[in-house]
């Protein structure tokens, strides 16, 4: 079964940067070895974007006009973008039936001549609108994620300007925590991609992940430049007892989409977490179904 990757992340991440290597990648493969799966099944839901620079199977700009929806409802743009996937997300089964058409295995009809066997894309990649917030807790974004989550393995690709993340330790944490609310929300598996590594790599990412008391180091450090003077420090304590438990949870990779660095790693770790899906978050979505 293909496995579908949802790009998510903060406006100016890299999620379309990143979807653009990733498919880039698939297509090579593709082109190497042609008769072992299509190239990826590419959605672009973004309908605010104005260049999209990879091809899109399906394009949510297809469908709804973002300017338009703007103008005639009156809103701004994330009312806009929002609009635009409700109105989109009236369409989710006629998009889960070109879906599950285009990448799940056909009965093959009684014919006389054999069919050349379909080939199937290994992956469906997913770009979401440059606004997190508007996606994953929207309505509609949840509708969209449950259904192809019914009908695919499904894992979410957190994008992570790694850069800007890193610039003080309470950007960190809120990405972060961002990051455990949107786990919690959609209880799928999560990899959480560091981007932009060609600019600053993910290693202090990482050790601040793993190493609690390097990130306490690096709290104390923003305390003092600041001038806040360490207060909050019990309630801090508990955050990041919660943090380890979430960490526990994620796998990590540093890529840069620029450079191509890390993409290889990445489909290792979207192997890993299909089997996740299959073994605890499949029988979930049965039960809550
Ligand atoms: P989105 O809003 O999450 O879709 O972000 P975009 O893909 O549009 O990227 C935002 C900006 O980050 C653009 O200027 C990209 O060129 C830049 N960018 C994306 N990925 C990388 C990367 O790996 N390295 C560097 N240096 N810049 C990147
Ligand atoms: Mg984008």
């Amino acid at each position: 079964l293909p496995i579908a990757v949802v790009c998510i992340g903060m406006a100016g991440s890299g999620k379309t940067t990143f979807m653009q290597r990733i498919n880039s990648h698939l297509h090579t493969l593709h082109h190497a070895s042609p008769s072992t799966a299509a190239p990826a099944y590419v959605l672009n839901l973004d309908p605010a974007v104005r260049s999209v620079p990879f091809e899109s199977n399906i394009d949510i700009r297809d469908s709804v006009n973002y300017k338009e929806v703007m103008k005639q409802y009156n809103l701004g743009p994330n009312g806009g973008i929002l609009t635009s996937l409700n109105l989109f997300s009236t369409k989710v089964d006629q998009v889960m039936g070109i879906l599950e058409k285009r990448c799940l295995p056909q009965p093959t009809a009684q014919q006389q001549q054999p069919v050349e066997p379909q080939l199937l894309p290994s992956h469906i990649l997913l770009d979401t609108p440059g606004q997190i917030e508007v996606f994953v807790w929207s309505a509609s974004g949840s509708i969209l994620l449950s259904s192809l989550a019914s009908s695919f393995p499904t894992v979410l690709a957190y994008i992570i300007d790694t850069p800007r993340t890193l610039e003080n330790t309470s950007t960190f944490m809120s990405n972060m925590l961002y990051a455990i609310s949107i786990l919690y929300k959609t209880k799928l598996p999560m990899i959480l991609v560091f981007n932009k590594t060609d600019v600053k790599d993910e290693s202090e990412a990482v050790e601040w992940m793993r190493d609690f008391e390097s990130f306490q180091a690096a709290l104390r450090r923003d305390e003092e430049r600041e001038g806040e003077g360490g207060g909050g420090g019990g309630y801090m304590g508990s955050l990041l007892n919660m943090l380890e438990e979430f960490y526990n949870h994620l796998s990590v990779v540093g890529v840069s989409s620029m450079t191509g660095a890390g993409v290889e790693e990445f489909f290792t770790v979207v192997e890993a977490k299909r089997e996740e899906f299959e073994k605890d978050y499949r029988p979930e979505l049965e039960k809550r179904r």
